[in-house]
């Protein structure tokens, strides 16, 4: 989504769009994707020193909210990225490294036909996350080492 489109959107919802909350846009949108919220801070004070790191966290998931951004659970820490509508995907989260990849909501597409024709099961697969090994580590061997 384009940045012009986000800002759109947010003031279309009554979002009020104060200094604080655009550098933290911007933190997000400049990392790339999959941003852990300590990274969002230290990137966002690079710009603006005084800002707190609850003010951080309760931005962004004021984003969330407003279906800006999408929180991705990797381990136990939350790490955000900017949705995009024109291209949903799912995650693929390695344990030992942490790494996110996105994965084509077309590989669900079967598992979802199986719940729901085999069981009459309607599963939540938006920002669906699944945890493993990433080629890398399985290359270097980090899960065998604990790493
Ligand atoms: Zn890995
Ligand atoms: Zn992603």
């Amino acid at each position: 989504m384009a940045q012009r489109d986000i800002l759109n959107q947010l003031r279309g919802k009554g979002v009020r769009l104060t200094p604080q909350r655009l550098l933290i846009l911007n933190a997000v949108s400049d990392g790339g994707g999959h941003m852990g919220v300590d990274e969002v801070f230290r990137r966002a004070k690079e710009s603006y020193p005084y800002i707190d790191i609850a003010t951080v966290y309760r931005t962004l998931h004021l984003f969330r909210r407003m279906g800006v951004v999408t929180e991705v659970a990797i381990g136990d820490r939350l790490h955000f990225e900017i949705t995009d509508p024109e291209a949903p995907h799912h995650h693929m989260v390695c344990r030992p490294c942490g790494g996110a990849y996105d994965l084509a909501p077309d590989y669900l597409d079967e598992f979802r036909n199986t719940l729901s024709v085999e069981f009459d099961f309607e599963p939540d697969l938006d920002n669906f996350t699944v945890t493993g090994v990433c080629s890398n580590c399985k290359k270097y061997g980090a899960d065998a080492l604990g790493a």
